[in-house]
């Protein structure tokens, strides 16, 4: 009689949460099984911009991207017209890296420290000992991760209400042009928004974002922004384009029984934040951690914390995409005052304090009822 396969975790997604909660339950000892319906360098719709934090994330969990074939990020630039503000990043660059380099090195690293890989291998459904797969094999384990992106099954199969709000529809091309600034690039315009990416040193990422589907479409979306079509007419595209919707979404509870739900699975934040992957990163560690100690509720209390900043930084540049007036009046403010961006900046990407936050905030209010 053959023995059922077993693992201490069991995780499904082999995604930037599985792989990373997977390094990171081994590195605390653990047996790890990842099964992803997917084949690497799985691809992803996404801006592929990566904050300091994120790297520092990365390297934590000891996942090289210094060869990976990524371009250095300054900071971030916001775009209306004819104003722009930049802002650096205040802890060095981030990064700038196409889904597959970075699926690539995470996989490289799971590799390295022992982690089973089930490819093209879709869970069908949980039990309270284990998983069972598509193929009908049945895998028993102690605890089970849903890592299986936004529209998470597993999510649906622990009935976890889930509220989402402010929906957008985005669309992504590539293009096989070299980086223009150092920056990521958010441009806004009275429909959309357009979100420029170096991602290599010969290509372009080009995300836009808009709340009805319609406003993105590529083509018509990106006569808003005539200084990223003058860039980018007659360069070849690098990747097929890419659709997805991003939301505000939150969840009642983010582990349920010896079940958590880690990255998307357990919420997410509009695209605009830049922050997924590192939420994803840090839940990860959250989730190890608590394990380690045999306790999920650890890990409950933990991702509240992680979630509230991106949150607030998620409402904050929807409250400004809403607002044109509003959003002209802060962007030339910010423009006049370079260092309140870069404070805020500092803020977003967990550098800087409540109070260093509230005075920036007040300083602002007070230059925008000066102007
Ligand atoms: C338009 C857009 C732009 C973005 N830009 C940025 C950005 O610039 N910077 C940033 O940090 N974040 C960005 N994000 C967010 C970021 O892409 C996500 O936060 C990140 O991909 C989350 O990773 P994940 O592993 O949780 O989910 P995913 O990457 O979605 O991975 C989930 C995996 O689960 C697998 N799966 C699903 N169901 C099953 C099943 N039943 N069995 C087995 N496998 C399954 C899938 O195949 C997939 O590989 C953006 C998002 C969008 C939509």
């Amino acid at each position: 009689m053959t023995r059922a396969k077993s693992a201490d975790v069991f995780i499904v997604g082999g995604g930037p949460a599985g792989l990373a909660a997977a390094i990171a339950a081994r590195a605390r000892g653990f047996v790890v099984i990842v099964a992803d319906g997917n084949a690497p360098p799985i691809e992803k719709p996404c801006g592929e911009g990566m904050s300091p934090e994120t790297v520092a994330a990365l390297a934590e969990l000891g996942v090289r991207t210094a060869n990976a074939g990524g371009v250095p990020l300054k900071g971030i630039a916001f775009v209306q017209r004819l104003a722009r503000v930049e802002g650096a990043f205040p802890q060095g660059p981030g990064l700038g890296l196409r889904r597959t380099a970075l699926h690539a090195q995470l996989v490289s690293r799971a590799k390295e420290c022992g982690v089973e890989m089930l490819w093209r291998t879709p869970v069908n459904t949980i039990a309270r000992d284990g998983v069972q797969l598509i193929s009908g094999d049945a895998i028993r384990a102690k605890w089970i991760v849903g890592a299986d992106g936004p529209n998470s099954r597993v999510r649906q199969w622990l009935k976890i209400p889930t509220r989402a709000f402010r929906q957008r529809f985005a669309t992504r091309r590539h293009f096989q042009i070299a980086p223009w600034s150092g920056y990521v690039e958010v441009h806004w315009g009275s429909r959309a928004q357009a979100y420029v990416t170096p991602v290599s040193s010969s290509e372009t990422s080009v995300v836009i974002l808009a709340a009805r589907r319609e406003d993105a479409a590529f083509d018509s979306a990106i006569a808003e922004f005539p200084d990223i079509a003058s860039r980018i007419a007659g360069a070849q595209l690098a990747s097929r384009e890419r659709g997805a919707v991003t939301a505000q979404r939150q969840l009642a509870a983010v582990a349920r029984g010896n079940v958590a739900l880690v990255g998307d699975a357990s919420g997410t934040v509009d695209a605009i934040t830049g922050d997924g992957i590192r939420l994803a990163l840090r839940h990860a560690q959250a989730f190890a951690d608590a394990i380690a100690k045999s306790d999920l509720a650890l890990y409950e209390r933990a991702h509240r914390k992680l979630a509230a900043g991106p949150t607030r930084a998620g409402a904050t540049l929807l409250l400004l995409d809403r607002h044109p007036r509003l959003r002209e009046r802060v962007i030339s403010a910010l423009a006049a005052n370079p260092e309140l961006f870069e404070s805020f900046l500092a803020a977003h990407v967990g550098h800087g304090n409540h109070c260093d936050l509230f005075a920036t905030g007040a300083e602002l209010s007070w230059r925008l009822l000066a102007t």
